[in-house]
């Protein structure tokens, strides 16, 4: 169970059951897909698909701070492109979080949004001169930053903080956005193929029903397609691991350490209590050894005295500059992902700039955000990306059969896995990704398989859960 999971809305709305034609479809109901089709609501024809349930995807296991102090981002863009990428990049943060409080004030949104101090420190003595670095380029820019005032009993050596941030509750903020569109959203519709065909955009859903739309936004995290925008040589996934335990105060404030792997946490309070959120232990996917290990080391790092109330584990796409994907990919066709793990500002900030590009045809940060920028960092940085693709996907093919529990059982060439519930239930899968063909990890905590290469995640059916495949994995036994 994922904390924020109990506030989803009980009521499903109706999948799409005949072919129609919009102007505009948006695809995914995450934060990015439910705030564009709240900007673009009085366009005259427009409808968003959920392959699942709205929220239920990246967005259901945030952590939900809302923050423009995101680890030593402003140095290290100065530092890697120039001090005007940086510049901008903190406007735009700080725009975002300027409209999503517009929105919840103007909708009347109770969701717990809470004006908290946001902190990054640091326990080592290399990364002081980063911080110290974030603090000139903060100050150089009117951000009041204050330094080594971090007030929770963690060891540190540095620490800057500023405090005109927020925390809320990433679902509730959305379970108003669905409701006030309720008409113009279809759950349990999932695209599976789209094609161009004269100036239009013909989306197959998977229980085959046809949606013509002019334009089309992908608001799905993880694209499934490849071309022209070839996002697995432009990023790699990310992976962390969350745990939620009950405390007795609310320190009212939000922290992060400079670099991986690190640790993150909020605060969290309503009338059951006061939770702390915190992740730990990133890493990229095809560094992942054992998911089962990774949880207890969460544990070891957090929980000595604490009473934990549930974990899980999240993944973002963390692309080569650091930099969200936010334009157009073709004619028509428009993309927001790679938010690196800052998703609740950039999705925001998304939907804002992609529903100024649709209306007036610019939008504001077009070459900051650009899908087809090219800087010195972003190439520097792709051939790592290929190369941990390409362990992943390689480490992927090595299954290790000691790190899965003894409920598992494979068949002789290992392409199909059979898992034994407590109960006593078999669930058997295919354990190739659709995708790509990256073989699958058994995720033993939350009961997944996950794929190591771009993200894709199956229940222990084989059921979808999320990222770029189509298909599902469930194998039925003859
Ligand atoms: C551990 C962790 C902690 C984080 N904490 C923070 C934080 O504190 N603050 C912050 O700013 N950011 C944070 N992030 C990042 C943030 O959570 C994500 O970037 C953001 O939620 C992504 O939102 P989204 O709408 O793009 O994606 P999603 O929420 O995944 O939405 C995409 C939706 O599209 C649907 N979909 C996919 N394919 C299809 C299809 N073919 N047809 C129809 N529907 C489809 C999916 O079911 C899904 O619901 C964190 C990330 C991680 C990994």
């Amino acid at each position: 169970m994922y904390f924020w999971e109990k506030q989803l809305d009980k009521e499903l709305l109706p999948s799409l059951q005949q072919d129609i034609f919009v102007d505009t479809l948006i695809i995914g109901g995450g934060l990015t897909g439910l705030t564009t089709l709240y900007y673009l609501r009085q366009e005259k024809s427009i409808c968003l698909v959920e392959a699942r349930q709205v929220g239920s995807g990246i967005t259901l296991k945030t952590t939900g701070k809302l923050t423009y102090l995101q680890n030593t981002i402003y140095s290290d863009l100065e530092k890697n492109i120039d001090y005007t990428t940086a510049q901008n990049y903190l406007q735009s943060q700080r725009l975002a979080l300027s409209l999503i409080k517009e929105i919840i004030e103007k909708e009347n949104i109770s969701c717990h949004l809470e004006k908290v101090h946001s902190y990054v420190f640091t326990n080592s003595l290399k990364e002081i001169k980063k911080l110290k670095a974030e603090k000139t380029f903060l100050e150089q820019n009117n951000v009041l930053v204050e330094e080594n005032t971090f007030p929770l009993d963690i060891e540190y050596k540095e620490s800057i903080g500023v405090e005109d941030t927020y925390v809320f509750h990433p679902i509730e903020f959305i379970n108003h956005l669905k409701k006030i569109n309720k008409n113009k959203i279809y759950e349990q519709t999932k695209i599976i193929k789209i094609k161009r065909k004269k100036g239009m955009y013909i989306c197959k859903t998977d229980k085959g029903f046809i949606i013509k739309a002019r334009k089309v936004i992908l608001a799905c995290h993880y694209p499934f397609f490849l071309f022209p925008f070839f996002l697995p040589l432009k990023s790699h996934i990310e992976k962390s691991y969350l745990m939620v335990s009950k405390v007795l105060k609310n320190p009212k404030l939000s922290c992060i350490t400079v670099s991986n792997p690190g640790l993150s946490i909020r605060y969290y309070e309503d009338k059951t209590g006061i939770y702390e959120i915190c992740v730990g232990g990133s890493q990229k996917t095809s560094d992942i050894q054992n998911e089962e290990q990774n949880f207890k080391d969460l544990e070891q790092q957090f929980s000595s005295k604490k009473r934990i109330v549930c974990e899980w584990s999240n993944q973002d796409l963390i692309t080569n500059d650091y930099l969200p994907f936010i334009g157009q990919v073709k004619k028509n066709m428009y993309l927001a992902t790679g938010y690196n793990t800052w998703g609740m500002t950039n999705s925001i900030l998304a939907a804002y700039l992609m529903s100024k590009k649709i209306k007036e045809g610019k939008m504001p940060y077009e070459d900051l955000f650009s899908l087809y920028r090219c800087n010195y960092y972003q190439l520097k940085n792709s051939f790592k990306t290929i190369f941990f693709n390409l362990k992943a996907f390689l480490k992927s093919k090595k299954i290790n059969k000691e790190w899965y529990p003894s409920t598992l059982v494979f068949s002789k060439d290992k392409k199909v896995a059979f898992y034994k519930d407590q109960e006593g239930n078999t669930h058997s899968v295919y354990t190739t990704c659709p995708h790509l063909g990256c073989s699958l990890l058994f995720n033993e905590k939350e009961k997944t398989w996950d794929c190591p290469c771009h993200s894709s995640r199956f229940t222990r059916d084989g059921k979808w859960m999320e990222g770029p495949s189509k298909k599902d994995i469930t194998y039925k036994v003859k």
